[in-house]
């Protein structure tokens, strides 16, 4: 029969790849805890709605990466791009306005139909959060400090920068769009295919693109430091000022526009120090009209999202966390078997110990088993030994043995190896 493989774009995730996913989540929700966000989990699947509502039908992900389908119920249905539209709708569905916890963080699959490559993927995992109703910069300070705090635990902070830039309040952004259209329609015919119809479309993503020549042509655009009015200034001085003090280091990088419509103010991105194309790992700002654009009250909001995927694969080189201890349990005979699950009964609260039961064969195949396996010791279970309420301790690494009372077992491997 045909192999059979998973889907272009997805990939399984065991051994490292999880290792590291599960760290970069630990990690992440243990600093967002310690600042008081609540974890949210909402479903995989929405209304197509919930995004096309909010992230604006010129954006990437709706004009071409949305996995969306018509179900049984002729209900139109999307599988999650990204977090925060989701949280927002969250918001809204249960009322959670009046909460004095406006702040969430969550983890989970996110989907796009992009075309797959290296940092690239369909199905992958994102870490985010949102701080909600807080129009002071110091929540973008917040947020922007609790990332830095997650790279810095995973110790990758040498191996990566902060970037950020204001798109502005909506007024001076729409200065500014005018201005940068009339700049780019005189490279009209140069631009790549893309941008034609982001100049009509949605011109602030001319700046984020990709393309060499397009990059040419943007380095001589109009920048939006010269159209902001003095709120939007204000706030961006404001957040510098914070950043600075708190010595986080960033960059300013005027072309930073984020791919999503609804953000204002700021824009940030941790990125990597590679000249790899996928080199954005954590991606924020500020969205203060999403909320309401899907029909709920005008709050603002601030947030960002980490991809784990890509947040590993600088982890790659770096064994920042021992394995887990192994220990086997075995017994001489195929009768004893079930008394390994009664010895488990008193040690199976020892977090960070993985007991193998060794269920069958002939003790010397469940001993070359256990080696195999890399287990750091044995507890074996004798005939002779049972009947006097003793059991084997025998030490892969010494190769010694010694008799422990069953009753002080625990005991045993708590001062051994915890
Ligand atoms: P890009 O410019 O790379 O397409 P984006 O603006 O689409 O990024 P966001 O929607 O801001 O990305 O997502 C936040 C983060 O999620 C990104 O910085 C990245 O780390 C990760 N991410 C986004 N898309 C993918 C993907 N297809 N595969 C893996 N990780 C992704
Ligand atoms: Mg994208």
């Amino acid at each position: 029969m045909e192999k059979l493989n998973t889907i272009k774009g997805t990939k399984d995730l065991f051994e490292k790849d999880l290792l590291y996913h599960d760290e970069i989540i630990a990690n992440a929700g243990k600093i967002s805890r310690c600042l008081n966000y609540e974890r949210i989990v909402t479903p995989i699947i929405e209304s197509t709605n919930v995004f096309v509502r909010t992230l604006g039908k010129t954006s990437d992900i709706i004009s071409k990466e949305m996995y969306t389908f018509i179900d049984q119920g002729k209900d139109e249905i999307t599988l999650r791009p990204e977090g925060t539209a989701a949280v927002a709708r969250a918001l809204i569905s249960n009322s959670l306005y009046e909460n004095t916890c406006q702040k969430y963080y969550y983890f989970g699959p996110m989907f796009r139909r992009e075309k797959p490559q290296s940092g690239r993927l369909r199905q992958f995992n994102q870490f985010g959060l949102e701080y909600f109703n807080q129009d002071n910069f110091l929540s973008d300070t917040e947020v922007i400090f609790i990332a830095n705090k997650l790279i810095e635990s995973l110790n990758i902070n040498d191996q990566v920068v902060l970037q950020i830039n204001t798109l502005g309040n909506r007024v001076s952004r729409e200065t500014y769009k005018e201005n940068l259209k009339k700049y780019f329609l005189k490279y009209k015919q140069d631009l790549s295919h893309d941008s034609k119809v982001r100049l009509e479309m949605n011109v602030l993503r001319i700046l984020d693109s990709k393309d060499s020549k397009d990059k040419e042509i943007a380095l001589g655009a109009p920048i939006i430091m010269d159209y902001l009015d003095l709120e939007s200034k204000t706030f961006y001085e404001n957040l510098k000022n914070s950043l600075e003090e708190l010595k986080i280091k960033f960059y300013e990088n005027n072309n930073l526009v984020r791919g999503l419509d609804y953000y204002n103010h700021t824009a940030f991105e941790f990125v990597t120090k590679s000249e790899k194309r996928q080199n954005t790992i954590i991606a924020g700002g500020r969205y203060n009209g999403l909320v309401k654009s899907l029909g709920g009250k005008d709050i603002c909001g601030v947030g960002w999202a980490a991809g784990i995927e890509r947040i590993s694969s600088l982890l790659e080189d770096k064994l920042f966390r021992q394995k887990k201890k192994i220990i086997s349990i075995i017994s001489t005979s195929d009768e004893l078997n079930l008394f390994g699950f009664k010895i488990l009964d008193k040690l199976i609260e020892m977090t960070n110990i993985s007991f193998n039961l060794h269920l069958s064969g002939t003790f010397k195949k469940k001993i070359s088993k256990a080696n195999k396996i890399n287990s750091v010791g044995s507890i074996i279970i004798g005939d002779d030994e049972i009947k006097s309420g003793d059991l084997i301790w025998k030490d892969f690494q010494t190769g010694k043995q010694e008799l422990v009372k069953i009753k002080e077992i625990q005991t045993f491997i708590t001062t051994r190896f915890l």
